[in-house]
């Protein structure tokens, strides 16, 4: 499988020279898989880039549109993802019990009326909501998808992807705390996983301010990695404040904590439009 970050930063975008490295849009993935099902994650702003790229392919857009949690940075890009315009379009989407509720409300709600000027049901795409995962694993093609939930406000759902021997486990907005027990349910859930995508929004120093909150600092999700044995860390959810040269430093400061614990596990911070191939 292939997997593309169209967005890595968390709770609100992030323009500016400051982040021309790792990016500014928040959270939208593309997981191209083996036998050609494309999934996304998330509609954070970053789903308004890939709806371009999806239109200079001139194909009919068919996908998979998995939501792990309806706050804005991961939803409010779906009114500006261009193909859901066009009924060509197939949108299958499943997710967290309140996603396609999420995903209607970008339009229109009953709080106020003005929020966007398209209605949900002038959309010419064809959006279903197949509500598979709170029920069971989804098979996409032979590729599973299973679920594990978030220890986040509001609830949320973490996804694992099991295509032949390989496993992508993607993990964002999730508060790590070894008192919980919810931290013992992430180890297995992410065990011997080939790459880690998981929540790195707060520095070590910044956490004891910010508890409940629902995120999780770096050496938290170094700390899950390790312990669950995974392969390669991918630090994600990048805090709007975190300017390229503070992501490098993180990534330095972890590279240096796995080589005093002799390990081999393999990190690196996610970096709007990189690819990593699995
Ligand atoms: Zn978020
Ligand atoms: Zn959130």
């Amino acid at each position: 499988m292939k997997i593309k970050f169209w967005g890595t930063r968390g709770s609100i975008p992030a323009p500016g020279k400051d982040y021309i490295v790792y990016g500014g849009n928040t959270t939208c993935l593309e997981i191209d898989l083996d036998n050609r099902k494309r999934v996304i994650i998330d509609a954070g702003t970053g789903i308004s880039s890939l709806g371009r790229e999806f239109q200079s392919y001139k194909e009919d857009v068919d996908i998979y549109l998995l939501i792990t949690h309806i706050h804005w940075d991961h939803i409010f890009g779906f009114p500006f993802f261009s193909p859901i315009y066009n009924s060509s379009t197939r949108i299958l989407v499943d997710g967290y019990n309140s996603c396609m509720k999420g995903l209607r409300y970008s339009f229109d709600n009953k709080m106020g009326d003005g929020f966007f000027p398209i209605r949900f049901e002038e959309l010419k795409a064809d959006i279903q909501f197949i509500d598979k995962l709170n029920h069971g694993p989804l098979d996409i093609g032979g590729t599973i998808v299973d679920i594990a939930p978030l220890h986040h406000p509001q609830g949320g759902l973490g996804f694992r992807f099991r295509e032949a021997s390989k496993t992508l486990v993607f993990l964002t907005d999730n508060e790590l705390d070894v008192e919980e027990s919810s931290f013992s349910d992430h180890i297995t859930f992410c065990q011997g996983a080939d790459i880690l995508i998981h929540d790195s929004h707060y520095r070590p120093e910044e956490i004891s301010e910010h508890r409940g909150w629902g995120h999780s600092d770096y050496e938290s999700a170094l700390d899950l990695a390790l312990k669950a044995n995974v392969k390669k860390l991918v630090l994600f959810h990048h805090a709007p404040e975190r300017k390229d040269s503070d992501v490098v430093e993180i990534t330095i400061l972890c590279q240096d904590l796995i080589e005093k614990k002799n390990s081999r596990l393999e990190i690196e911070a996610a970096k709007e439009n990189s690819v990593l191939v699995l």
